[in-house]
């Protein structure tokens, strides 16, 4: 060997090195192999993936290391790539001999070629993605768990951006809309719903708009039907990290049951039972709420007590069943002869009580008179002999928030007047 040639291998080995203590450093699986699939090098990672030195590398094909059967994306693209000419890149699945562990990588793999362009084997170099796969899986398992969640929890659940648009909305609101959860986005309540609806739903959303603070309240939807559905929604704002408002999330449960019971509890502690017309307590309610408006426009206000005479006489000769039956109809008698604004109350027993508003006691007493008149001309008809007549005292109220108590104070003095005086009539 001349001393050029020893210079020239010296020169090359040298290159070499170089070149391989380069591939070591790099933070990727590189490797070589021939046509039959045998390696023909491994860089530092992949010895150190496989536990061996390249000598040992060197010669055998991926069976050696891998599990193939679990792993059979390594032959298919290998295959692929020799027999094709043609570089492919891929994510690939490999389940490691030794430990049965799945990584997963992103893998170049180039084809080889000879002078005569015939491939003869190839170069691949992978980047272990595992960790970020890993994370990938986890999210998509992450948001599987909490799709099934949101849709099948008992709420109405739906998120908007600042401009008040649907960023999502779960099924059970898709439905309520009669939309598909996947065409709302980007849409705001006006586009999806009626106008009056849309109001409706948009006050509690410009609420927080405005504050950025979690709101909470009522919010009513009504069918085609025109039946009202009540709902229970919480608000809640997703801020930045600056802490601004970006969008909102929303839950909604549906409290209509709760609504029309709290309506009927409502109306029953108004109402008085036997005849169905106001009672005593809604009376006075009403007749404080009036007083104040009756200040407030300088109007005129009067109250009337009826008390019908000898209404014992009635139970004690025709049974109480029937002296049930004449306070309903008298109730329903007096209601009929009132104005619309007017309010008619039984106040116990057989005593009845009108609130007037916007009346003189001047007119008052006509009103009183009349009603007299109609009790005194009604017929029963279960017991058509049956006659009656009613005592009722008349009062103003007076320009100040007490007039109505001492109001009803005077009627009440006023009204025993007129039992005092032979009944049957109308005192003020
Ligand atoms: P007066 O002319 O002095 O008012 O005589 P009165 O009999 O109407 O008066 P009193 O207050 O002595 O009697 C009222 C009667 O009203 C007593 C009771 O039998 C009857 N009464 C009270 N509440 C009811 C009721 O819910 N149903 C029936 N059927 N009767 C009632
Ligand atoms: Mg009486
Ligand atoms: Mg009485």
């Amino acid at each position: 060997m001349t001393d050029t040639l020893k210079q020239k291998i010296k020169q090359i080995s040298h290159e070499l090195s170089i070149h391989q203590t380069a591939l070591d450093n790099v933070s990727a699986y590189i490797f070589m192999k021939d046509r039959e699939g045998r390696y023909t090098y491994a860089n530092k990672m992949v010895r150190e993936l496989f536990d061996s030195s390249l000598e040992e590398i060197i010669g055998q094909d991926d069976s050696a290391f891998f599990s193939l059967d679990d792993s059979d994306e390594i032959t298919v693209n290998d295959t692929y790539v020799m027999v094709n000419g043609v570089t492919i890149e891929k994510e690939e699945r490999n389940v490691i001999m030794e430990t049965g562990e799945v990584r997963y990588y992103w893998t170049i793999k180039k084809p080889l070629f000879d002078e005569n362009n015939k491939v003869i084997g190839l170069n691949g170099i992978s980047t272990d993605i595992t960790e970020q796969k890993q994370m990938q899986i986890n999210l998509k398992d992450n948001e599987q768990q909490l799709k099934t969640i949101i849709n099948h929890v008992d709420a109405y659940i739906y998120m908007k951006d600042r401009e008040g648009k649907f960023l999502f909305i779960n099924d059970k609101t898709a439905d309520l809309f009669g939309v598909k959860a996947c065409e709302v986005k980007g849409k705001t309540t006006k586009q999806l719903l009626p106008p009056e609806l849309a109001d409706n739903f948009d006050i509690l959303d410009h609420k927080i708009l405005a504050s950025e603070e979690k709101v909470e309240g009522e919010e009513v939807f009504s069918n085609e039907l025109g039946t009202d559905k009540y709902y229970w929604s919480t608000k809640i704002p997703v801020k930045n990290e600056k802490g601004k408002l970006v969008s909102f999330v929303g839950f909604s449960t549906e409290i209509t049951q709760i609504v029309e019971q709290r309506k009927e509890f409502k109306a029953q502690a108004s109402t008085d039972e036997l005849t169905g017309i106001a009672n005593r307590r809604h009376f006075m309610s009403e007749a404080y709420t009036k007083q104040v408006s009756a200040i407030q426009s300088g109007s005129s206000m009067s109250v009337m007590i009826i008390d019908l005479d000898y209404f014992k006489q009635v139970n004690d000769s025709f049974g109480h069943h029937v002296g049930d039956t004449v306070l309903k109809e008298i109730a329903c008698e007096l209601t009929k002869n009132v104005r619309s604004n007017d309010l008619v109350a039984r106040m116990g027993g057989e005593e009845f009580a009108v609130l007037l508003p916007c009346t003189s006691l001047h007119k008052a007493k006509l009103v009183a008179e009349k009603l007299r008149l109609k009790i005194t001309s009604l017929v029963i008809p279960e017991k058509k002999d049956l006659s009656l007549t009613a005592s009722i005292g008349v009062a103003s109220c007076e320009l100040h928030p007490e007039g109505v108590g001492t109001a009803m104070i005077k009627a009440d003095e006023a009204l025993y007047r007129a039992k005092r005086n032979g009944r049957n009539q109308v005192a003020i």
